[in-house]
């Protein structure tokens, strides 16, 4: 079992382990969130200009789930694409 603390954000935990070169030590959700959310960096609605709105439930990777909310059926489509696809840079 690994430790999870409710309500922080993925930017925080990411800066401050690198700022103290922890890596390995951060948490697997926490990676599984980043990963995600790096996916859909950057994508935006053609039509409307919105960004998917991805939110994480459950506190570990196995019971782990995205909701998205997308302005949508176009960006919902491209975001899930973008999701389902795996990192390049891995
Ligand atoms: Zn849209």
């Amino acid at each position: 079992m690994f430790k999870t603390i409710p309500c922080y954000s993925v930017t925080t935990v990411l800066a401050s382990s690198v700022a103290l070169g922890i890596e390995e030590s951060i948490d697997p959700v926490e990676q599984f969130k980043a990963s995600t959310l790096q996916k859909v960096d950057g994508l935006r609605c053609a039509v409307h200009g919105k960004p998917p709105i991805v939110d994480f439930h459950g506190l570990t990777l196995r019971d782990v789930r995205i909701s998205m909310r997308c302005c949508c059926r176009e960006l919902s489509a491209r975001a899930n694409q973008a999701i389902a696809k795996p990192l390049s840079r891995i």
